[in-house]
């Protein structure tokens, strides 16, 4: 058990511990849980500030070259419309970041890897800031490109690259996604390492959760997160679809309230082990409880992503079921969730690009 600190003491090394990181994630004590989460919260105000960075979320496609076992929008799933935002989607939902102060956009995608939408991602960049006046930190996730794509895309202006590793065993990353060229998990790992390389603030992250997976399998994650010197994390809960393969594997899912408080676990670990990186708080985690997005940057997290995508096109983008939609008016939603956060002594950082404490441009690393 970590020893209770004040925020004055708080020693972010001592959790460095395999085993001791095992035993917190697997000890199912209530007081472990909030022990973790208010330690976390303590470093997160103290290394990373007491700002909530926001992230506005255009999912610009749901057209997919990839068959990962675990998502909605695989290549061979029939039953959803495929779309492709135009450039007027992309940019009004641009507009209208910039013109109520969010400071940031994500960009996600299917993975496409042809000329055409690389072209088109490269026009985009280029539109966005100049009608935002470079005023936007702009985050790809957009998944396996070549080393040229990224470099082509940091050139055009993108900041950051998110490209999560799923799971950091390879045993379990082919139970995850079928073992081909266009799923290989050095590929991956050499992927991640190009994008720190090219000089985006690289992001990466992992399902929790999921069908085979194991304690130590987590520990490793973190590990993971920690020897790569990554600058931010996004991970989340796995969450089922039903017109998936790993559907077939629900009987051996952890319970929705299980999965949900290890996924906090995880992220107040690794505020602990990583004080000054980006955590992000996200959309699963507010499919398994109510108010989940809330609870997790309360306990480490610090960025959160309201979807900018239209909603016509939003329904068709359903990486798992029951993804949340925020209903009304998003900057009443946005006013309210600040006034939630205030409790914790945390405000929204509107206007602010976030970025991470951890980032030290390429140059600087020699
Ligand atoms: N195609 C890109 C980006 C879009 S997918 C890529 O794969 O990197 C973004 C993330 O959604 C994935 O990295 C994966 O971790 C997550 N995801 C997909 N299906 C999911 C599911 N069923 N439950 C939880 N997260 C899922
Ligand atoms: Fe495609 Fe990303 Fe889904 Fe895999 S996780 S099927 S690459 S969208």
């Amino acid at each position: 058990m970590i020893k209770k600190q004040t925020p004055d003491t708080i020693q972010v090394s001592d959790i460095i511990n395999r085993e001791e990181i095992k035993s917190l994630l697997m000890d199912k004590d209530p007081a472990t849980l909030n022990d973790l989460c208010e330690q976390a919260l303590h470093a997160k105000r103290e290394f990373a500030g007491d700002k909530v960075y926001l992230r506005g979320l255009v999912e610009i496609s749901n057209v997919c070259r990839k068959n990962c076992f675990y998502c909605g929008i695989r290549r061979h799933n029939t039953h959803i419309n495929r779309y492709l935002l135009d450039k007027k989607e992309v940019l009004d939902a641009a507009q209208f970041a910039h013109e109520n102060n969010f400071g940031s956009l994500v960009i996600q995608s299917g993975e496409r890897t042809d000329k055409e939408f690389i072209r088109y991602i490269d026009e985009l960049l280029r539109e966005i800031h100049q009608i935002t006046n470079n005023s936007l930190g702009i985050t790809l996730s957009l998944g396996e490109q070549s080393p040229e794509t990224y470099a082509r895309w940091f050139a055009s202006g993108a900041h950051r690259y998110l490209l999560r590793i799923e799971t950091s065993n390879e045993q379990l990353y082919y139970k995850l996604h079928p073992k081909d060229s266009a799923h290989s998990f050095k590929n991956r790992l050499k992927a991640l390492e190009s994008i720190k390389k090219t000089g985006f603030q690289t992001g990466t992250g992992v399902m929790i959760g999921l069908p085979f997976q194991t304690p130590e399998n987590l520990v490793d994650d973190l590990l993971f997160f920690r020897d790569f010197g990554v600058d931010m994390v996004g991970m989340g809960p796995y969450v089922e679809h039903s017109d998936t393969p790993m559907y077939n594997y629900r009987h051996l899912l952890p319970g929705e309230k299980e999965r949900f408080e290890l996924t906090l676990k995880m992220i107040a670990l690794l505020r602990i082990m990583m004080p000054y990186i980006n955590i992000a708080s996200t959309t699963a985690l507010e499919t398994l409880s109510e108010n989940g997005r809330l609870l997790a940057l309360q306990s480490g997290a610090n960025v959160f992503m309201p979807n900018l995508t239209p909603d016509i096109k939003n329904k068709d983008y359903f990486l798992y079921d029951g993804k949340p939609v925020i209903k009304g008016n998003i900057m009443a939603y946005l006013e309210n969730f600040n006034k939630e956060l205030n409790k914790s002594d945390q405000k929204i950082g509107f206007g602010e690009k976030g970025n991470s404490r951890q980032y030290m441009p390429v140059e600087f690393i020699g």
